[in-house]
C-alpha cells in the first residue's frame, strides 16, 4: 500500500448541546441542525473516516489501516485498536459533566482503553466557562452527599476559558465544556464515559439522559487545585508555545504558519494535521493537496518529510 497524506471525511454527529459554528465556518456538512461532533480523525465501528483523495478515495481509513498494516500507524504498534480519536466540537450549550476511568479500570470493567484527553480551545464567547476539576477536597462522602441533594454543581471547579488555552486532562478528572466554546479535543480511542450530573436536562428522546455515578465515584481522582493548576498547562513535559501537550498516550503540538514549515512522519508514528485557521497547500514529493480551515489530513506513519505551506494557518498537529 502506498503512503501520502491523506484527506479525511469526518463522521458528524448530532448532539442536543451542538451549534451550528462547523457548518458556518470550518467547511463541514451534515443533513441536521445540531452539529456538535465532527470525528476528524476516527476508527470506529460508531464512526469512521472516509479517504478524500488520491489512490485510495473512498476508501474508509480502518480499511486502509487493515490492508496497510499498523506499521502506518507506527513501527511496533500492536495493540487491535486505532489509538487516538481526534474531533471538533461546538458546544452552544453546556456538556454534561463527566469523568473518564484509567486503562485499567476501562480494560476490566468495560472491554475498552481509558481516556486522557487534551483541549485546544479554538473560539470560546466572552465569559465562556468550563468544568476543570473539583474545588477543594474530593471525598466520596461529601460526593454522596452532593448527589443526594442535588447540590453537584457546588463542587465543581469552574475556569473561564479564551481561543488558544489547552487543558489536559487525565483519566479521573471531572470535567465539562461550557456553552459557547469550540474545542478541537485529542484523546485516547475510547468512549467510555461516567456522566456525573447533566442539569436535569431531557435527552433527544425526552427523558433525562443516563448518568453513571457509582463508576463516577470508583473512577475520580482527588487532585488538589494546585494540581488541577499544574495540569492546565502539561501533560508530563513542560509546554512551549509549540508543545501542547505530550503524554504516554499522544504528542501534540500547534504549529503557526506563515510561509512554509517542514514536518516528519517518522517510522515511529503517524502524524495527524488538523486545520484551525486558514488555507494552504501539504506539499509531499511532486504532489500538492489543498486544505481549508477544518480540514484534518492523515499522514501514515513512514511517509518521511512532508512541507505545510500557508500564509496564515494554524495546524493542531498529533501523533501517538
Ligand atoms: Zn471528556
Amino acid at each position: 500500500m502506498n503512503l501520502y497524506p491523506m484527506k479525511l471525511a469526518p463522521a458528524v454527529k448530532e448532539i442536543i448541546w451542538g451549534g451550528d459554528k462547523l457548518k458556518a465556518s470550518y467547511h463541514k456538512s451534515a443533513p441536521f441542525d445540531k452539529l456538535a461532533e465532527s470525528w476528524e480523525l476516527t476508527v470506529r465501528p460508531d464512526g469512521m473516516n472516509v479517504i478524500e483523495n488520491g489512490e485510495y478515495t473512498g476508501m474508509t481509513l480502518g480499511e486502509y489501516i487493515e490492508k496497510a498494516g499498523n506499521a502506518v500507524i507506527g513501527e511496533g504498534y500492536d495493540a487491535d485498536r486505532f489509538p487516538l480519536l481526534i474531533k471538533f466540537i461546538d458546544a452552544r450549550d453546556r456538556l454534561s459533566i463527566q469523568v473518564h476511568p484509567s486503562d485499567d479500570y476501562a480494560l476490566a470493567n468495560e472491554n475498552e482503553f481509558g481516556k486522557t484527553e487534551m483541549w485546544y480551545i479554538v473560539e470560546a464567547d466572552e465569559g465562556a466557562e468550563l468544568v476543570f476539576g473539583l474545588s477543594g477536597d474530593y471525598t466520596k462522602e461529601a460526593f454522596d452527599k452532593a448527589i443526594a441533594e442535588g447540590t453537584v454543581e457546588t463542587l465543581l471547579h469552574r475556569v473561564k476559558v479564551h481561543a488558544g488555552e489547552v487543558y489536559f486532562i487525565p483519566s479521573g478528572l471531572v470535567h465539562a465544556i461550557g456553552a459557547g466554546i469550540l474545542i478541537c479535543e485529542i484523546q485516547q480511542n475510547s468512549n467510555v464515559t461516567y456522566r456525573v450530573y447533566d442539569y436535569n436536562r431531557p435527552g433527544k428522546d425526552g427523558k433525562p439522559r443516563e448518568l453513571h455515578v457509582a463508576k463516577a465515584r470508583e473512577v475520580i481522582v482527588n487532585h488538589s487545585p494546585a494540581d488541577i493548576e499544574a495540569l492546565r498547562f502539561s501533560g508530563k513535559a513542560a509546554r512551549t508555545p509549540e508543545l501542547l501537550a505530550s503524554c504516554d498516550k499522544f504528542t501534540v503540538h500547534k504549529y503557526d504558519i506563515a510561509g512554509e514549515r517542514s514536518l516528519t512522519a517518522s517510522a515511529d508514528s503517524f502524524l495527524s494535521l488538523t486545520f484551525t485557521d486558514g488555507e494552504g497547500e501539504i506539499h509531499y514529493g511532486d504532489e500538492k493537496y489543498a486544505f481549508v480551515k477544518g480540514d484534518t489530513y492523515f499522514i501514515p506513519a513512514g511517509c518521511g518529510k512532508i512541507t505545510v505551506a500557508s500564509d496564515n494557518a494554524v495546524c493542531i498537529a498529533a501523533q501517538r
